[in-house]
Formats: C-alpha cells, structure tokens, sequence
C-alpha cells in the first residue's frame, strides 16, 4: 500500500467509541488479485484504526446455485486467506454470514422499507441474472438489502462512523446501504449509522486479463481471466503472457487502451510506484517487457501470502477457534443495533 494511499484512510482518533470497519467476500470460485487489490488489502490498511469487522458472506453465496460440500470448503478456504493476507485475528473480528443469525433477521425488516424500485436499478442483479429474471432467486434480487443489514448491524448506537472498504462495483450497493439506513431513520427516528464506502484509488476495478472491458470475477471460469490467489508461478507466468494488450508500442497509463491500463494498474499496485516512475522505468520497452516484470513480481508477490495459507490450512482447530470466537463477538456487537431497530419498529 503506498503512502498516498494510507493517507486517505480515515485516522481514528484516540477517542471512544471507535470507528467501525465491516467488509466481506462470497466464498465462491477462486480469489483473486482483484479481490486482494480492489478490499483485502486495504483491510489490512485499516484494522489496527478502526474496530474492524470482516466476514465470509455465505448467505449472499446461496444466492445463486452451489455445490454443498464445496460452500463449506471454500469458507473455509476464504477465512485461511483474509489471515494469510495479513488480516489479524487478533485485532480483527472474522466470523462467517450464516453464524450470526441477526444478518438475516436485519434484511427482513429492511425489506420490508425497500421499495422495490430501488432493488430493480441495481446493474449486478442485471448482470448476475443475465435477464433471466424468471429463473433468478428471490435471494438474488435481494443481494443488496442483505448486505445493507450486513453493514449496518456494525454501526453503533449512538452511530459512530463505519466505513465500507470495497472495490468499485460495490459502489451502487453501498449507496442503497446508505440509502435504506436513512429511510429507516427517517421513518423510525434516529437508529442506524450511515455507513461511508472506503474505494481505493488504485484498483478498484481490476480488469479480466482476457478481456479488459470486463471486471475480474471469482464467478469468471475461463482460465486466463484472472490470477488467482492461490495460483502457481507457472500459471502466474502463462497467464501474463497471454493477457490481451491493445495497439501501440510505448507503455504509458492510457485509458483508451485497456488492456495495457489493466496490466500497469496491476503492476502499480504490486510495486507501490508512481504512475510517472513506472512510465520512467518502461520508457523504450515493449509489451513482453512488461509482461515478463509484471509476472516476476507477482510470482514474488505472492509466495509470502500463499506459505502462510499453507500454515494456517495445516491446523484446522486454529481456523475453526478464530471463526468460533470471530462468531461470538460478532453476535454480541451486531445484537446492540438489532436490539434497537426491533425496539424503534414496534417488534420488541
Ligand atoms: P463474484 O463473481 O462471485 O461476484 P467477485 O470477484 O465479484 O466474485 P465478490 O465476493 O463479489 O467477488 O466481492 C468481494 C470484494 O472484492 C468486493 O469488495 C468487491 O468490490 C471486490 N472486487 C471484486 N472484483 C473486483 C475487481 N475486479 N477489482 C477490484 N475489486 C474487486
Ligand atoms: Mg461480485
């Protein structure tokens, strides 16, 4: 992470209550660089400034269809990476959607505020549904209200600031989050924190390195879409070489051909360098240049992270601890919001 961008990382001053971090991630397909660049990494940017709250979102998982034992698995697989990324169980709450029931309790309430009309201009229920929408879930269409509740359990009452580190796509969710929490109030008096989204200036929108006018996706399957996590240095290097490039010889940060833009933002954010220094560095080099250096630092980038998955993965009693006691705190931090909200409703 470079300097510039910590600096846009909210300071929490050393007054109490503390500010609230919560993010997540779907434990479907393989992760990938842009979920590292585009969330984790600023996570773990945040955690030692905020209270900081990070789950496995297994429930939003189910959203569409998943094979049973491979869910459990890959949450699994999820949890072990936030750690071997440098999420610290120690200061961090990591804990999975579906052991905090007050997640879904919460969206059914907020469903019952959100105006249908809000849900239908979300553009990931258009692109996750692919227009089918007699065939999608209800759940699917309701992907956003759950992760409002997701959100909003873990502000505070009274509200303390709760940021949302997400990439870009998440933008629209954020703003319904946001959205909804102020109708809420609006409608209930003031209960709900309204949430601020925390998006990297850097890569928050890695590109499909087959084709760079698509985000980089877990739900992609095709083999040379994404760099995956947990990918070897051979496939790290097939991959690179294979991306798609654009017309044109000099390497420069140009918007206009994407698939170039893709690869230096991905090599940006590896290195930490300035856009002025990486073009300084190129200056008289080619496409394969670029490609063999950007795949040389991934390859580098990644081995630490991927030795400690290993680790971690090597005793399943400390995983299992962590999501039990990630559980636990969850339960009792999000139960203070859940509590009021059923209150301000009449349910209780
Ligand atoms: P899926 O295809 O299953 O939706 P995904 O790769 O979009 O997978 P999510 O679980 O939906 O992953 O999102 C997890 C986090 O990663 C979110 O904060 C999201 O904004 C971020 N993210 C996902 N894809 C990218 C990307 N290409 N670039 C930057 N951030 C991303
Ligand atoms: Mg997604």
């Amino acid at each position: 992470m470079s300097v510039s961008e910590l600096e846009k990382v909210p300071a929490n001053l050393s007054q109490a209550p503390k500010s609230r971090v919560l993010s997540g991630i779907m434990p479907t397909g393989d992760l990938h660089i842009g979920n590292y660049i585009g969330a984790i990494k600023n996570w773990v940017a945040m955690q030692y400034e905020h209270d900081s709250f990070f789950c496995i979102v297994n429930m939003h998982a189910i959203t569409t269809p998943q094979d049973p034992k491979e869910l459990y698995e890959k949450t699994r697989e999820v949890a072990a990476l936030y750690i071997a990324c440098g999420v610290d169980p120690k200061v961090s709450t990591i804990f999975v959607q579906s052991h905090v029931p007050a997640h879904t309790e919460l969206c059914w309430i907020l469903n019952c505020i959100a105006p249908m009309g809000w849900l239908e201009r979300m553009t990931q229920f258009k692109e996750k549904s692919k227009g089918d929408r007699e065939r999608s879930s209800v759940g699917l269409f309701d992907y956003p209200v759950l992760q409002a509740a997701d959100i909003l359990l873990y502000g505070n009452v009274p509200p303390v600031p709760l940021y949302v580190p997400v990439g870009e796509d998440q933008k629209q969710h954020l703003e319904l989050a946001r959205d909804l929490a102020e109708r809420f109030n609006r409608l209930f008096g003031d209960t709900l924190a309204i949430p601020e989204p925390y998006i990297p200036k850097y890569g928050a929108r890695v590109m499909g390195l087959d084709d760079p006018t698509k985000k980089m996706s877990k739900s992609e399957k095709s083999r040379y879409h994404a760099i995956r996590l947990l990918d070897s240095p051979d496939d790290i290097r097939k991959k690179i070489a294979r991306a798609v490039t654009d017309p044109g010889r000099d390497i420069k940060f140009d918007p206009e051909r994407p698939g170039l833009y893709n690869l230096l933002t991905i090599y940006q954010a590896v290195t930490g360098q300035s856009e002025e220094e990486i073009e300084a560095h190129f200056e008289g080099k080619g496409y394969a240049d670029l490609k063999r250096e950007l795949a040389e630092r991934l390859v580098e980038y990644l081995a630490p992270l991927q030795e400690r998955y290993r680790d971690i993965r090597q005793d399943p009693s400390y995983l299992e601890n962590v999501l039990a006691q990630g559980a636990e705190r969850a339960r009792e931090t999000s139960a203070v919001v859940l509590n009021a909200v059923k209150k301000a409703v009449g349910l209780e």
